[in-house]
């Protein structure tokens, strides 16, 4: 195992490694918590330093929170006692003759993945 030789930027201690490092991060007003980074953290005044690695996978995390440009808004219809989204014309026509969807939540998100 490399030794990894980072002195705290607070406290000066030597820092040591850690995997279950957290990073809570704003989103568009949304908070994300992502947790099991590596890198260090300081012994004595528990600030960490996330590697460089983990900076990116936070990175990539982050950005699947983020709103595409081009957002259709829908209202929840109700059709035959069941709750109904219809699928924007723009969509529709980019699926072409695609039609099985496997839905799953994502915290209050509905994600649609179409094949
Ligand atoms: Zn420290």
């Amino acid at each position: 195992m490399n030794k990894i030789d980072i002195k705290c930027a607070v406290c000066a201690s030597q820092t040591e490694e850690a995997k279950d490092l957290v990073i809570t991060s704003t989103v568009q007003g949304r908070e994300i918590v992502i947790t099991g980074l590596t890198g260090t953290r300081c012994p004595e005044c528990g600030e960490q330093y996330v590697d460089a690695k983990s900076s990116r996978k936070a990175l990539e995390i982050a950005n699947k929170f983020r709103k595409p440009a081009i957002v259709f808004k829908r209202k929840v219809t109700v059709s035959g006692g069941r709750r109904v989204i219809g699928i924007p014309e723009e969509i529709d026509r980019a699926l072409g003759k695609k039609e099985n969807v496997d839905l799953w939540l994502e915290g209050n998100k509905i994600v649609a993945e179409i094949y």
